[in-house]
């Protein structure tokens, strides 16, 4: 399906402030038990509080834009997961208030970003592992853990939005590792990704993005394999996992059956794979609406903040930012942060007529030295 530049804009707006609403939503009741059904639909106090997933995921689209304008003026940067991972170790500086090394991202600078919002324990302790080892460069064939928290996926969603479908799915999964090593947690990642890139490249419907990035996954052949064949059977067990749980959560999205009970079919998101099916559910279940779908998504006993974040991306990149309510828009918090990295992701490097970047204000946010 065709669409023009600006449809592109809206749904890269819409896929990181969308991220950020069922974000804020859900973390509302991250940790709350006997949730019912559409209990929150507002944020609290009329005001949008985001938490450890919007966190990360701004400091990826960062990363991912300094990385690209050190290419266009050196003309060598590191790979995009390595890349990923200095921008992480600034989130890790906001959390901890390290010194360890120097910063890339501007949006390390604001307030919002500098508060404790329930970040991940594995995220932290991974990456405070990885500021020792081997500051930020990144063994593709190694895995630091094995843990498929749902850290893993909730941040991946600008790698979609920035990187071609073709090569998303891949920087998605071997940035998955920078914190977590379980395959589960990385083929998630890579899915995510590829759902978020089909969509807002060639604006295919959502279902049809989560079936193509499925078979891309089964079809993907990671480093991690090490030429061992036991360790190939384990990755092609998790694949397998990890597509039945997305099927299951389609089919279940068809049926007429209540949200919860739906959800709860699937888990509660916890983990990787667990919170990627249940925003596929609740996505494809309320496909034409984007409070609907991020109310179902957010509403049950689990990992609320993750779920929500998952589907507030997914349906915002689908539905695009001017579907977004005016509600949600008005009232979650730093909003001109994320429109200026959606917009900054979707202008790319500025190259003027001299073939270099002279843009004083797009340096200052993205060239150090
Ligand atoms: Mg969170």
């Amino acid at each position: 399906m065709n669409q023009t530049l600006s449809d592109y804009k809206d749904k890269v707006r819409g896929c990181l402030v969308g991220g950020a609403v069922g974000d804020a939503l859900g973390y509302q009741i991250e940790f709350e038990i006997g949730i019912k059904p559409k209990q929150v639909t507002r944020f609290k106090n009329n005001k949008g509080i985001i938490s450890d997933d919007t966190q990360m995921a701004l400091f990826t689209a960062n990363a991912l834009l300094w990385r690209e304008t050190r290419l266009a003026i050196r003309g060598i940067a590191l790979a995009p997961p390595e890349a990923i991972c200095l921008g992480y170790f600034d989130w890790l500086r906001t959390q901890e208030k390290t010194d360890k090394h120097t910063p890339i991202c501007w949006i390390e600078k604001i307030p919002e970003l500098n508060v404790i919002r329930e970040p991940g324990r594995t995220c932290l302790t991974a990456l405070e592992e990885r500021t020792k080892d081997d500051n930020g460069t990144l063994n593709f064939s190694r895995l630091i853990n094995d843990s498929k928290g749902s850290g893993a996926v909730m941040r991946v969603a600008p790698i979609g939005l920035y990187i071609i479908p073709k090569e998303a799915g891949k920087i998605a999964g071997y940035s998955a590792n920078i914190t977590h090593g379980h395959p589960l947690a990385i083929l998630s990642a890579f899915v995510m990704a590829k759902i978020i890139a089909y969509i807002v490249s060639e604006n295919t419907k959502i279902e049809t993005a989560v079936l193509r990035s499925i078979k891309d996954m089964m079809d993907w052949e990671p480093d991690y394999y090490e030429n061992n064949r036991c360790h190939k059977l384990r990755w092609d067990t998790e694949k397998s996992e990890l597509k039945e749980i997305l099927e299951r959560a389609i089919k279940l999205a068809k049926e007429n059956i209540e949200d919860t009970n739906a959800i709860s079919q699937l888990g509660q998101g916890w983990v990787s794979e667990e919170a990627l099916a249940i925003a596929t559910y609740s996505t494809i279940k309320h496909q034409d609406s984007f409070e609907d779908a991020v109310v179902s998504a957010v509403n049950h006993d689990g990992d609320s903040d993750t779920t929500g974040a998952l589907a507030g991306n997914i349906i915002g990149a689908k539905l695009g930012y001017n579907k977004i309510p005016d509600y949600y828009k008005n009232n979650i918090e730093i909003k001109d942060v994320m429109l200026e990295l959606a917009d900054d992701m979707v202008n790319g490097v500025p190259i003027d007529k001299n073939g270099d970047v002279s843009d004083a204000t797009w340096l200052s946010k993205y060239w150090h030295l």
